[in-house]
């Protein structure tokens, strides 16, 4: 019996995928971004969830995390879209792993690298198109094209950006304006006979609003895991297909814990570090075996509930490293050993991530990628 893990519905997960197949054209490739142990939800169980539905193609930030896809999904293409050391780009060569390419220097030790291995690297480049993150502008671009013109055992596969702002607004003139600086740097490689077979630019919520952003290859992030990107995106999104289908994505995850003590605690007693709690009623408290060395964000301390017995229990006091207490007076069956839901459903409740992420004040990417790598991921194949 675990203390905690994190349950992954595949057939949801299943849904999801399909959902976003049945938007795409036939020749656009849907890559999976799994990232930060696939935001959370665990790599190794999405790589191969993704395999089992279809996908090969997955998209990453390390090498690390190119090296464990390949170790489960024998024919993946797996593009790092990070920061890579100089000693790790020969590994990736040799595992056939694509790279982006951000930096002018980086394309010669990439093509000296290569050379030394009599292989070919496979390169994607990354335009800066407004995001003033990793990329290339227009200047640098330029005087890439003459080292590109010539470079050996290099082959340039790909051509990508990334969006700013389209998901936090409803106003996408802002990303309209990358997609043209984008076409614009695109168009001097053209003239240049330099031309990659895979152009690149859409996120969830440009996937999900925008088909000219689709080009070659979608990179899917938050929404294959059934979330939208944004309350933002998700009114766009009914507003602009004239939809009213609001459970088009299904979360794919339940995190779960179990009560650990019930005890009995009177009237005016204090709970936790701190004392910021005091009880104004005599009261049972239930103690959870987790806390914010597993990602249970500590700003949740005195901010909302937990699942026992289909109930809602609100949280005491402060979320320590390790355990987190919660009121279960109104939930008198509640008994050690129950299970208890942190994220997702029990009985007719259900604890969003998103309400987390707002109990928490941040947002629902970052709730996720903290779900500690520690917690056990189990696959629910049957509901
Ligand atoms: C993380 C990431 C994505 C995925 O974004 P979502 O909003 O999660 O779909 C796509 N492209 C790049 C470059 C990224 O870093």
């Amino acid at each position: 019996m675990q203390k905690t893990w994190i349950e992954i519905h595949a057939g949801k997960f299943k849904e999801n995928v399909k959902f976003f197949r049945e938007r795409l054209e036939n020749h656009v490739t849907l890559s999976l971004v799994i990232k930060s142990n696939a935001y959370g939800h665990g790599l190794e169980e999405i790589a191969r969830l993704g395999e089992k539905n279809g996908i090969q193609h997955f998209c990453v930030h390390t090498l690390e995390e190119a090296l464990e896809i390949k170790k489960h999904v024998k024919k993946a293409t797996v593009l790092i879209m990070g920061y890579m050391a100089t000693d790790e780009v020969e590994k990736a060569i040799a595992q056939e792993i694509e790279m982006v390419c951000f930096n002018l220097d980086f394309i010669e030790t990439v093509s000296k690298t290569a050379k030394g291995l009599n292989r070919d690297a496979i390169v994607h480049l990354k335009v800066e198109t407004g995001t003033n993150r990793l990329g290339m502008g227009k200047e640098e671009i330029k005087i890439l094209i003459p080292i590109l013109q010539k470079i050996k055992n290099v082959r340039i596969k790909g051509l990508y950006t990334h969006y700013a702002n389209i998901e936090d607004t409803t106003d996408h003139s802002y990303a309209q304006d990358q997609l043209t600086r984008f076409l614009a740097i695109k168009e001097m490689l053209d003239a240049a006979g330099i031309q990659p077979e895979q152009l690149h630019t859409a996120c969830s919520a440009a996937i999900l609003l925008f088909p000219q952003t689709h080009f070659q290859l979608v990179r899917l992030g938050i929404s294959q895991y059934g979330l939208w990107p944004s309350r933002e995106t998700y009114l766009s999104y009914l507003h602009k297909k004239k939809t009213n289908d609001v459970e088009a994505l299904k979360p794919i995850l339940t995190w779960k814990t179990r009560v650990a003590q019930v005890k009995n605690v009177s009237e005016g007693a204090f709970v936790g570090y701190g004392c910021t709690y005091k009880l104004s009623r005599d009261s049972k408290i239930a103690v959870l075996p987790i806390g914010y060395a597993d990602g249970y964000d500590r700003k949740l301390s005195n901010q909302g509930y937990v699942l026992i017995k289909g109930k809602r229990a609100p949280i005491r006091g402060r979320i320590c490293m390790n355990l987190t207490m919660v009121d279960v007076t109104d939930i008198p069956e509640a008994a050690v050993h129950d299970e208890v839901v942190l994220i997702g459903n029990q009985g007719d409740e259900n604890i969003s991530v998103e309400q987390v992420a707002a109990w928490a004040d941040t947002i629902h990417y970052e709730v996720i990628t903290n779900l500690g790598s520690h917690i056990p991921r189990k696959i629910i194949n049957n509901d």
